[in-house]
């Protein structure tokens, strides 16, 4: 057990600080605080002694805890696949694996079975190629008996060891300006991110995503919500990149990730947000129930978020009502990191949501910070109407002729001034004319307070 000394200076935890335990700890005083292998810890405050924190368990018990047992949560960052080159054919990998050394490899996508891919290595002059097929949502080698949940495991594995190749994996080929990155499983288990099934209980349904279905349920008595990934070949990626994307994001106003689950099905696990998206909300509750005060809260929370987004170079590309969940003590957070990007972006020749998509970033794929305000300005706008669909009455295809040609949406209701005042701002068609979101939160700071 790992109670020797430190080599390294002990980085400092502070006050809120969730940390993972790596060991148990059965504790050997009234004033210790046992934990087993994979409990969360909050960090209440240091001590003296470096070694040793007061903690906090999630059923809110305290006590001294020691530091070496425990693991600071790690973000799970986007590994580069420059060994994945896409769909080139069987000949032409041949070319390029060409007089190269023996364990020189590349991925592919399979020619005869979509959504298989294949490994070829090089070995004594000649390329070998495996087959890798896609078994429910899980990799394997045709004839290995190791499975993985994406490419980037696969070769982790044979790059350490043949396991029935003829060769380890040694050396990859590298596709030119390769720009593929994925995650890798392993990275959230060794995050301290994996939770387990049996510590998960499910509920009833309560809402369709687009990578699967969302439940009600509990994770060791804490409220959750759970997106279970459908059975879709590839969608597994996607669903992993929005995960990893929320293990380096921390704020009161972005929906928290608790965990993921890793087995048959990927699971999602995040704090339970007990009245759901705020464009039904609004819709649900109306001007009846909804007041001033409640639509400065929610605007000042989500612009709060979305400042820290914005210090951080994450781009949202998604920002509607839709995507906002408010909670039972009615705090709005901001969620579906799916999208998400880090800085300067340009799309895959996506799908985008054109009502609430700036004008530069439909056009050029141009999103930024400053596209992200455009949508922040269509969200406000959602707020103050109450739900209603942005641009009543104009059809799709026409909204965006109209946008160029400098057509904007008139103040909803009832709406305050210093809130259209935004909201025109947020459109205005030079994004560098566009405030930031720090700018925003402080005149919207100053409106909440002054609002009763
Ligand atoms: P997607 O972005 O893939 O469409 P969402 O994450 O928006 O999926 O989830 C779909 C719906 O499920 C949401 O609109 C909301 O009603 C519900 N939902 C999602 N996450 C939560 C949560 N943490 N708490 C409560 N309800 C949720
Ligand atoms: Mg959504």
């Amino acid at each position: 057990m790992p109670m020797e000394p430190r080599t390294n200076q002990p980085e400092v935890w502070k006050k809120g600080q969730q940390v993972v335990a790596n060991y148990n700890f059965p504790g050997s005083s009234k004033e210790d605080l046992p934990f087993k292998k994979g409990d969360l810890i909050t960090i209440i405050n240091n001590t003296k002694d470096v070694n040793w924190y007061k903690g906090k368990n999630e059923s809110g018990q305290e006590g001294m805890v020691p530091a070496t047992y425990l693991q600071k949560r790690k973000e799970v960052q986007l590994h580069a696949m420059p060994w994945y080159h896409g769909s080139i054919t069987r000949e032409q990998a041949e070319d390029l694996l060409q007089f190269k050394e023996d364990g020189v490899f590349l991925l592919r996508d399979s020619v005869h079975f979509r959504g298989d891919f294949t490994l070829s290595v090089v070995y004594y002059n000649k390329v070998e190629h495996y087959r890798v097929i896609l078994r429910q949502n899980k990799l394997e080698i045709d004839g290995g008996d190791c499975q993985f949940q994406t490419l980037i495991d696969l070769v982790e594995h044979y790059t350490k060891d043949a396991d029935g190749l003829c060769t380890r994996l040694l050396q990859p080929l590298q596709k030119k300006g390769s720009s593929f990155s994925a995650v890798s499983v392993q990275d959230f288990e060794s995050g301290g991110w994996v939770i387990s099934q049996k510590d998960l209980q499910i509920y009833e349904l309560i809402g369709k995503g687009e990578f699967g279905d969302v439940y009600k349920g509990t994770y060791r008595n804490q409220g959750v919500a759970i997106k279970e990934l459908k059975d879709k070949e590839r969608a597994g990626q996607a669903f992993l990149k929005e995960a990893s994307v929320m293990t380096s994001m921390r704020h009161p106003n972005l929906v928290q990730l608790i965990g993921v689950v890793i087995g048959d099905t990927i699971q999602l696990v995040t704090e339970f947000m007990g009245k759901g998206n705020l464009v039904e909300y609004l819709r649900s509750r109306g001007r009846s129930v909804i007041t001033k005060k409640d639509q400065i809260d929610f605007t000042d929370d989500i612009c709060s978020a979305m400042q820290y987004l914005e210090s951080k170079d994450l781009v949202h590309r998604d920002l509607a009502a839709r995507n906002i969940l408010v909670n039972d003590n009615n705090t709005a957070k901001v969620s579906d990191f799916g999208l998400a990007k880090y800085g300067d972006y340009s799309a895959e020749g996506g799908k985008f949501p054109i009502k609430w998509t700036a004008p530069e970033a439909l056009r050029d794929n141009k999103f930024t910070n400053k596209s992200d305000m455009w949508s922040f300005g269509i969200l406000l706008w959602e707020v103050y109407s109450f739900g209603r669909v942005p641009y009543p009455r104009i059809p799709l295809s026409d909204v965006v002729m109209h946008v160029e040609r400098g057509y904007r949406m008139e103040a909803p209701d009832g709406c305050p001034q210093e809130i259209y005042n935004i909201m025109m701002q947020a459109w205005e068609i030079d994004p560098k004319q566009r405030p930031t979101f720090k700018q925003v939160l402080e005149k919207l700071n100053n409106l909440r307070a002054t609002t009763v």
